[in-house]
């Protein structure tokens, strides 16, 4: 088992990974409990599902987004 330390500003904490399956932030490393609601267009009713935690997220209506997708709706202006 690996552990490390993760800082962020808001908060530290103990990440200890035992392979696939962690619930990590595939951005921070933090204990993440939200997935990416990102709908994938060519596989109909997919969605991203990267995991994200609290401070990586933007909620847009209801939905959580990753870094990568927020940046992909704003520059397509989708979601103003
Ligand atoms: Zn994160
Ligand atoms: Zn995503």
């Amino acid at each position: 088992m690996v552990c490390k330390i993760v800082k962020t500003d808001k908060f530290t904490s103990f990440v200890c990974s035992r392979g696939f399956g962690n619930n990590t932030c595939d951005t921070c490393g933090a204990p993440s409990s939200l997935l990416c609601d990102f709908e994938l267009k060519n596989s109909s009713r997919k969605t991203c599902d990267r995991r994200i935690c609290k401070s990586c997220t933007t909620r847009i209506e209801n939905k959580d987004y990753c870094p990568p997708h927020i940046r992909f709706l704003r520059s397509t202006n989708d979601h103003p």
